[in-house]
């Protein structure tokens, strides 16, 4: 896979965060995590903060065109160049179809990678790490939205897109050792 410019996808709790922090950073990619911004954004309280906090603690979606704004506004830095990891993002198909329309000159998308882990293992290790917003409730409801909302991605990139599936069940340093042989040297 040419290993550039990547998506990396998977439910919530699947370990794709701290995956694509280890995969970036490696590989000199800049680490675009939205959750991250997001929840940078709601620390600081600023208006962006405040306007998506309700949101994001009750699991639900920001609306597509802020979170597209957001994303290009980040692509447009200049550590981007030598090639970014996107997490978190796309998180619907029209985030995917404009993140695509919006991309222009050399900013392709080059691939996917997709952690699969099966649901209850997801829910089990959600409530090991007990983050204050974690009761099962909240946790059933972000996969509810993972898989209404956010699977479909991968139906509408299919072909579009090279695609690394990943084993996601295992100890992480395997983990990311899968996720290196899958993306080659
Ligand atoms: P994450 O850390 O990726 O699980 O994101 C945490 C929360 O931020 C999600 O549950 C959403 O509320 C929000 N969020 C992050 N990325 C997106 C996105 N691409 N689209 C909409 N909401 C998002």
């Amino acid at each position: 896979m040419v290993a550039k410019n990547l998506l990396i996808m998977g439910p919530p709790g699947s370990g794709k965060g701290t995956q694509a922090a280890r995969i970036a950073e490696r590989r000199g990619l800049a680490h675009i995590s939205t959750g991250d911004m997001l929840r940078a954004a709601m620390a600081a309280g600023t208006t962006l903060g405040r306007r998506v906090k309700d949101i994001v603690d009750g699991g639900d979606l920001v609306p597509d065109a802020l979170m597209l704004e957001l994303v290009m506004y980040r692509l447009g830095q200049p550590d981007t160049a030598a090639g970014f990891l996107l997490d978190g993002f796309p998180r619907t198909v029209a985030q995917a179809e404009g993140l695509i329309e919006a991309l222009s000159g050399d900013q392709v998308l080059d691939g996917i990678i997709l952690l699969e882990v099966p649901e209850d293992v997801l829910v089990e290790r959600a409530l090991a790490r007990g983050r204050a917003d974690d009761t099962e409730e909240t946790i059933r409801h972000r996969l509810r939205v993972y898989l209404d909302s956010t699977r479909p991605v991968l139906a509408a990139l299919n072909g579009r897109l090279d695609r690394a599936d990943i084993d996601g069940v295992g100890e992480m340093d395997e983990i990311t050792a899968r996720i290196e042989a899958a993306l080659g040297a």
